[in-house]
């Protein structure tokens, strides 16, 4: 390929030329030829406009080179990388909510690697089930009969009530028609299960007699809801668990209860608000209770049904199962996750969802102290940085109205400059390791309540007065 030379502009290397130098070897090493090339021709395109636009010194073979390389360097890098969440949400919906125990992450690349028993019974040879891997741990855990495990709680919602009211009837409490977030919204939900959508009750105020009322030949089943993101407050009423439960029964219906966001056990013993366990409102009498496997129970993405046995074999029956089942990889990782409830006295240690909501205040303000003149030597001094007091929440819409008293660190831009807390949150948001925190008046707030990998995280601030963008 010949040099490139529009009249009048310096002279640019050739393709052949920029692959020739050392530089380049390392690059088609490290990205293969193919791409090594054509990162090569859009560095040189760009260089070419650059002279027509700018002028200057034409960039040498080698520095063609290295730029491509770093190109290249930033567009491998996964969009899935690991970051630091720093919001103050633990269990945040848009950063994949809980964080897996080691165990779990253990037990998912041990299945990720080798074949296993699946659906595969060792000791017979034949068939097995999938779910025969948790049933007998979420029986335990819960009291109930029967479990299976689905994608995710949404799944299991609509899974439950395509099985029971396909078709048919659902009675819901106008108190409990929660929309979630995204597109989960329970009339679309009961909808899209096949299910025609009784409201009963009003907004703040629903009795027995009112879901009583509601049953008529057509009813397939009666939905509770956990609404788990609001908290209707003032003069209101609902129908508990055990009385829907007797009222079903008597009525010869299921009862499901969507709990959301699932506790396994008393949340009180780590300082948090006291939430009903699956085990209460099994025991209270739901037929089927629902809850989700990334919230409050710190595990990977799932939706959970426990109860009667009879209703998980129609469950099981049903053809959507097939398609809302989750995969050896998350199944493992449940598995594992679930056997760390065994052992309570341990739990907080094991399982990061837990050990970060009941981190020591003491303890994260004490990594406060310690970060902060790191944070404030790598901003320098556009910026004041200073320990804060902050509160954290949980997330997911799991106890929305309890926060956590937390510590920080709050950022505020020095003497306005022009220079704006949103332009320093996207720095910070581009670095390799980006970090996320929340804006609140004014300032960039740094919640350390999740941050466990401390170096870490005090080097990529390094890095940041090398990052693009940075402060001159
Ligand atoms: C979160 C939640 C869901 C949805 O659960 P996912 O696991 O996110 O699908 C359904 N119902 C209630 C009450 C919830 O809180």
């Amino acid at each position: 390929m010949s040099s490139t030379k529009p009249a009048g502009l310096p002279e640019l290397p050739s393709v052949d030329w920029v692959l020739r130098t050392p530089a380049a070897a390392d690059l088609i090493e490290r990205f293969g030829r193919p791409a090594s090339t054509q990162a090569i021709r859009a560095a040189l395109q760009e260089a070419r406009a650059a002279l027509r636009a700018g002028g200057g010194a034409a960039p040498t073979a080698e520095d063609v080179a290295v730029r491509s390389f770093a190109r290249l360097d930033e567009e491998s890098r996964s969009t899935l990388a690991p970051l630091f969440n720093l919001t103050g949400t633990v269990l945040h919906t848009n950063l994949g909510r809980a964080v897996f125990a080691d165990a779990a992450v253990e037990a998912a690349l041990a299945v990720m690697r080798e074949a296993v028993a699946l659906e595969f019974d060792l000791a017979s040879g034949k068939r097995g089930e999938r779910d025969d891997h948790v049933r007998g741990l979420l029986r335990d855990l819960t009291g109930a009969e029967d479990a299976t495990v689905v994608n995710n709680n949404a799944a299991a919602v609509l899974l439950c009530l395509n099985t029971l009211a396909n078709g048919r009837e659902a009675i819901v409490s106008r108190g409990e028609l929660i929309e979630i977030g995204g597109a989960f919204r329970m009339p679309d939900i009961v909808t899209r299960a096949g299910a025609k959508l009784v409201e009963v009750g009003t907004t703040n105020r629903t009795h027995p007699k009112d879901y009583r009322a509601a049953v008529t030949a057509e009813t397939g089943a009666i939905l509770k809801v956990h609404t788990s993101n609001y908290r209707i407050q003032g003069f209101t009423a609902e129908a508990g668990t055990e009385e829907l439960a007797r009222l079903a029964k008597a009525a010869g219906l299921p009862l499901v209860h969507d709990l959301g966001s699932g506790v396994l056990i008393d949340l009180s013993r780590y300082g948090l608000r006291r939430e009903p366990t699956v085990r209460e409102v099994a025991a209270a009498g739901a037929d089927l209770v629902t809850f989700s496997g990334d919230k409050l129970l710190g595990g990977p993405q799932a939706g959970y049904i426990v109860g009667r046995r009879d209703l998980v074999a129609a469950i099981n029956r049903n053809p959507l199962k097939r398609a809302l089942r989750v995969d050896k990889v998350r199944l493992a990782a449940i598995e594992a996750t679930l056997k760390l409830y065994r052992d309570p006295d341990r739990l907080a240690d094991r399982l990061p969802t837990l050990r970060l909501l009941a981190r020591p205040l003491g303890d994260i303000e004490a990594q406060a102290a310690r970060l902060l003149p790191h944070v404030a030597g790598a901003l320098g001094d556009a910026f004041d940085v200073e320990p804060c007091a902050c509160r954290s929440q949980i997330g997911s819409g799991a106890l929305p109205l309890e926060t956590i008293a937390s510590a920080g660190l709050a950022i505020r831009p020095r003497g306005g400059g022009g220079r704006s807390v949103e332009a320093l949150a996207a720095r910070l948001r581009r670095l390799p390791r980006p970090v996320v925190g929340r804006i609140d008046d004014g300032r960039l707030l740094l919640d350390l309540r999740c941050l466990g990998d401390e170096a870490g995280f005090a080097a990529s601030l390094a890095s940041l007065a090398a990052a693009p963008g940075a402060a001159p």
